[in-house]
C-alpha cells in the first residue's frame, strides 16, 4: 500500500477565526483533521508531521524551510509521496527552497494550502488537500507521476519553482507564467509528462544552508542615487536581485551604471530579472540593457522573483566560488530556468 506523509505548517487552511476579534489564528493538526474525514477513504496509508506551533507563512524562515526538508530527507524511505500543508503567502519561496534543497527528488513534494479555513462552508481547502494526496500518490509506470516539488492549488498543479502567488483573494491564487502546469483536476487527473520533471536515479541529498545576504534592488523611474548607493554598501552584502523593466531594462544614466560598476567590483552579484511577472530578460536587446553583459550583471532570464531569491540564497550557502554561482544562476538547476 501507498504510504503518504503530510507536513502540517500552518497557514489559512488549519486556522480559526478568533470570536471576539476576528482575527485567524493557526490551529492543531488533529482538529484539521477532523474536518476532512474523506481522508480516510484513501487507499493509501496518511501519516503526518505537524510544526509544534504551526505559523502563518508570512512567518517562514530559511530555518523553516530547512525543517521541512529535513523531515522529507529523514521519512524518505517510508513514504511515496510528501503534501506540505502551507500558508500560501509564501508558498512559492518555500516550494522554490525546498527544490533547491532536495537535489535528486524522485518523489512527490506537493505543496497546498488554501484561501478560506477548512471549517469555513465555502472553504476550497478540502479539495485542495484531497486532490494533493492523489498526486502525491500517483504512479506512471511503476513510478512517482510527479517527481518534483509542486504547487497544487485550485484544480491546477504548478511548477514548485516557476510559481508565483498572483491573487490575494480569488481561489485560483497561484500562477506560472513562464511554464506551463503539470496536471489540471477535472473528474480525473490529466497530467502532462511532457513537462513533468524528468527524476534521475541518484540518491536524495539534502542542502540545508541558505546564505540571506541578499537585497532586492526594485528600479522606478526617479529612483535617487542614494537609494541604489545605500543598497551596494550594506555591510557583507553578496548578492542583488535586480528588478528591471520589461525585458531586462534600465536606465543609460552614467551615476547608474558607475554604481553597479563599483558593487560588481566589491564582488557583489548582480542578478537581473524583469518586474513584469511573464517572459524573459533579454541582455542587449534594448540599449537601455546593452551594458549589462559588458560590465558583469547576470541575466536572470525567465526565473520568478521568489526562486531568484531563493536560488541566491542557495548558492551562496555552498562552496561554490563567485564565478561558479554566476555560471549556476544561468543554468537550470531543477526546471526553474530556460536554458
Ligand atoms: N496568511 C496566510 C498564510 O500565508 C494566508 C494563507 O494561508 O493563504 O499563512
Amino acid at each position: 500500500m501507498d504510504s503518504i506523509l503530510i507536513i502540517y505548517t500552518g497557514g489559512t487552511i488549519g486556522m480559526v477565526r478568533d470570536e471576539e476579534t476576528g482575527v485567524l489564528k493557526s490551529f492543531d493538526f488533529d482538529s484539521l483533521m477532523i474536518e476532512i474525514p474523506e481522508i480516510k477513504k484513501f487507499k493509501c496509508s496518511i501519516e503526518s508531521i505537524s510544526f509544534n506551533e504551526p505559523i502563518d507563512s508570512s512567518n517562514m524562515q530559511p530555518k523553516n524551510w530547512s525543517t521541512i526538508a529535513q523531515i522529507i530527507y529523514d521519512n524518505y524511505n517510508k513514504h511515496d509521496g510528501f503534501v506540505v500543508l502551507h500558508g500560501s503567502d509564501t508558498m512559492a519561496y518555500t516550494a522554490s527552497a525546498l527544490s533547491f534543497m532536495l537535489e535528486n527528488l524522485s518523489k512527490p513534494v506537493i505543496l497546498t494550502g488554501s484561501q478560506l479555513p477548512i471549517g469555513d462552508v465555502r472553504t476550497d481547502a478540502k479539495e485542495n488537500l484531497l486532490t494533493a494526496i492523489e498526486i502525491a500518490s500517483a504512479k506512471k509506470d511503476g513510478k512517482a507521476a510527479v517527481p518534483e516539488v509542486a504547487i497544487y492549488f485550485e484544480y491546477d498543479l504548478y511548477r514548485g519553482n516557476r510559481s508565483t502567488k498572483s491573487h490575494a483573494e480569488d481561489f485560483e491564487a497561484f500562477s506560472s507564467p513562464n511554464y506551463p502546469v503539470l496536471a489540471q483536476a477535472g473528474v480525473s487527473l490529466k497530467f502532462s509528462p511532457s513537462v513533468i520533471y524528468k527524476a534521475n536515479d541518484k540518491p536524495l541529498k539534502l542542502n540545508p544552508h541558505f546564505n540571506n545576504n541578499i537585497a532586492t534592488l526594485k528600479l522606478f523611474p526617479g529612483i535617487s542615487e542614494q537609494q541604489i548607493f545605500s543598497i551596494i554598501n550594506i555591510p557583507n552584502l553578496k548578492a542583488i536581485v535586480l528588478e528591471t523593466f520589461g525585458a531586462g531594462n534600465a536606465s543609460t544614466q552614467i551615476w547608474f551604471i558607475d554604481l553597479l560598476i563599483e558593487a560588481i567590483k566589491k564582488r557583489i552579484i548582480i542578478l537581473n530579472i524583469s518586474q513584469c511577472e511573464g517572459g524573459s530578460v533579454d541582455q542587449g536587446k534594448y540599449e537601455t540593457s546593452s551594458a549589462f553583459d559588458k560590465i558583469g550583471v547576470v541575466s536572470g532570464k525567465d526565473m520568478t522573483y521568489e526562486t531568484a531569491v531563493t536560488k541566491l540564497m542557495y548558492l551562496l550557502g555552498t562552496e561554490l566560488s563567485n564565478e561558479e554561482i554566476k555560471e549556476s544562476l544561468q543554468q537550470s538547476l531543477r526546471g526553474e530556468v530556460l536554458e
